[in-house]
């Protein structure tokens, strides 16, 4: 096994090249389909949206927090999220976000751990948060609360008129899925709809493939090894590797708490050698002011993080098996530059 540095280092590569190779196919998606799709989602390495519904890495733009606990009142987050939505609105485009919660239908304590696996109370969040981000941005936003079971990848969109999920799609044709959306969601734009479609068809491939071969438990739950916080982890999608704090979180301790004791947990069952680490990451585009407050930023979660691990998780910072590494992504190849490593 790789050390841990070296494993990010490689997968950006990786990810990198292809994000790069995509470009071309991704443009042709969006002058195809030009709704712009968000999600908001647990911060869980379990929960990725490209392959749980057969789509190219980047179309979706993710906001991560622990259970996906968003609230509409945090400022940074409430900027981001109307940034992206002007963004589509400028050049005429419409924008659909999954609000996600996530479990398990096998067994309730591989659900999230955000939520101390209370489903119920992971949904009730999810329709408040939905809810006021409709109150907020109106038309200029369509806010769809989503469940995401995990064992097989079902993604479930609860409508007003009922639900449509992968599971309850395989084997339908383009033309039923659009109409199960219509009947489910008959407010929708029709526009939103046929851009909606190819995730739909997408998610009942993948739970068609999942339901012919299950995965093993221990691919089920967590078995992560990376605490990443910052922003730009569209390229760190590599399933069940990494739990995704987006900074804009102000309990951002409270999570790096939650992340440390899942790792903590993790590393006890791993052989010597497979070890965990903090992963700070911010993107930047231009080269001075840009690229410098996105080192400062990086440099300074990690310092923040590391003292946070320290208090609350002694055996896991003193272990010897806790490594650290701050980087700089360059936001149009997705490439990181290491900065800070310890
Ligand atoms: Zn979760």
């Amino acid at each position: 096994m790789k050390p841990i540095h070296e494993r990010i280092i490689a997968i950006n590569a990786e990810q990198s090249a292809l994000y790069v190779a995509d470009e071309a196919p991704r443009l042709r998606y969006w002058a195809k389909h030009p709704t712009f799709f968000g999600c908001i989602k647990c911060m869980d390495g379990r929960v990725l949206f490209h392959s749980m519904t057969n789509t190219p890495i980047g179309i979706v733009k993710p906001f991560r927090a622990i259970g996906g606990k968003f609230h509409v009142w945090w400022p940074s987050f409430l900027g981001r999220v109307r940034h992206w939505v002007d963004k589509a609105v400028s050049i005429g485009s419409r924008n659909f976000l999954f609000v996600t919660y996530h479990y398990s239908a096998g067994d309730a304590h591989l659900g999230c751990a955000g939520w101390t696996y209370d489903t119920s109370a992971a949904r009730a969040h999810a329709e408040r948060l939905c809810a006021d981000l409709g109150s907020v941005f109106s038309e200029q936003l369509t806010a769809v609360v989503a469940g995401v079971e995990t064992d097989q990848d079902n993604l479930i969109l609860h409508g007003p008129n009922g639900d449509v999920s992968g599971a309850s799609l395989i084997g339908a044709s383009p033309e039923d899925v659009a109409a199960a959306i219509r009947r489910a969601f008959p407010r929708m734009d029709p526009l939103t709809i046929t851009d909606l479609v190819p995730f739909m068809l997408g998610n009942a491939e993948r739970v068609k493939e999942l339901k012919a071969s299950p995965r093993g438990r221990r691919e089920l739950g967590h078995n992560e090894r990376i605490i990443a916080i910052g922003q730009g982890f569209d390229w760190l999608a590599e399933a069940n590797l990494a739990l995704i704090i987006n900074d804009a979180d102000p309990n951002l301790a409270e999570s790096i708490r939650v992340a440390a004791s899942l790792i903590e947990k993790n590393i006890v069952s791993a052989p010597p050698g497979d070890d965990a680490a903090i992963f700070t990451c911010i993107p930047y585009r231009d080269p001075g002011v840009d690229e410098r407050q996105a080192a400062a930023r990086a440099r300074g979660l990690k310092a923040f993080t590391e003292s946070v691990v320290c208090t609350s998780c002694p055996g896991l910072f003193e272990s010897g098996r806790l490594h650290s590494m701050a980087a700089v992504m360059w936001e149009p190849n997705k490439k990181i530059d290491v900065i800070d490593a310890t």
